[in-house]
């Protein structure tokens, strides 16, 4: 059984909010921590008023992570596991227990596989339950929109390619997200993924090869129009882009400039 729970924190850069999943059962886990918000623990006590006895944090963005405080106050017995990212880590003060890739941790009745997906965030790690084929995705994908790679804060495009690649040889069933719905059958919406970012580069080359140099100059390029308010995020995925080229040895770096070999 996979019982989800939701946070309770719409806003601008969560959307609707996060979904954490709940698997009752001898090995009770909880998928992800909120943001202690009252509605998310008191369903969490709903379901077992002893706590979520141990909470899977895919990784340490404050809308996955934050609420460890707050469970471990309620339920002082909790158990916290992470992949490690130290500096972020460090803000939430709770016992981490470390997984890496590859680890099988018991989960309701059977067990999960940790897999670790970086790209979106460096400790990011999926969760597979082989039993299901269900892939707990944490930020790799949303249905409806893409994901943020946030070139300047631990972000890796090259990598998140890797984990989309991997993601797609599991040929997971279902996937359950971290923000939006439920995706069935996601190897259409991977591939599409992919495609996007392939698009995506191919607009980046293209405006370097015109001339342009600073990542600023791209952004206004590629993203016409765009609200002042989301050119941030626009910057960092530009970032990500440029970052990528670089690793690819396709752009190189003079500064704060960037231009094709
Ligand atoms: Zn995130």
């Amino acid at each position: 059984m996979i019982l989800p729970f939701h946070a309770g924190n719409p806003s601008a850069m969560t959307g609707a909010g996060n979904w954490t999943y709940f698997l009752p059962g001898r090995h009770p886990v909880l998928i992800d921590a909120g943001v202690g918000h009252t509605s998310h623990l008191d369903a969490i006590a709903r379901a077992r008023s002893g706590g979520p006895g141990h909470v899977l944090v895919s990784h340490a963005h404050g809308d996955h992570i934050s609420g460890v405080a707050a469970i471990a106050s309620r339920w002082p017995d909790t158990r916290f596991s992470k992949m490690p990212w130290p500096e972020r880590d460090a803000n939430h003060e709770v016992h981490w227990r470390f997984v890496g890739d590859g680890d099988v941790i018991s989960a309701g009745d059977d067990e999960l596989h940790a897999i670790h997906t970086p790209g979106h965030a460096p400790d990011h790690l999926a969760f597979w339950h082989p039993s299901t084929r269900t892939l707990f995705s944490g930020d790799l994908v949303v249905a409806g929109t893409t994901v943020v790679i946030p070139g300047s804060m631990g972000g890796s495009l090259k990598a998140y390619l890797a984990s989309l690649e991997r993601m797609l040889a599991l040929a997971p069933a279902r996937l359950l997200p971290a923000h939006g719905d439920p995706i069935d059958r996601p190897e259409r919406l991977i591939r599409q993924y992919i495609e996007h970012r392939r698009d995506r580069e191919h607009q980046v080359i293209a405006a370097l090869a015109s001339g342009l140099r600073s990542p600023d100059a791209v952004v206004s390029r590629i993203y016409v129009g765009l609200t002042a308010a989301l050119v941030p995020m626009a910057r960092e995925s530009i970032l990500a882009h440029l970052h990528k080229l670089e690793e690819d040895h396709v752009v190189r770096r003079e500064g704060q400039e960037w231009a094709l070999y």
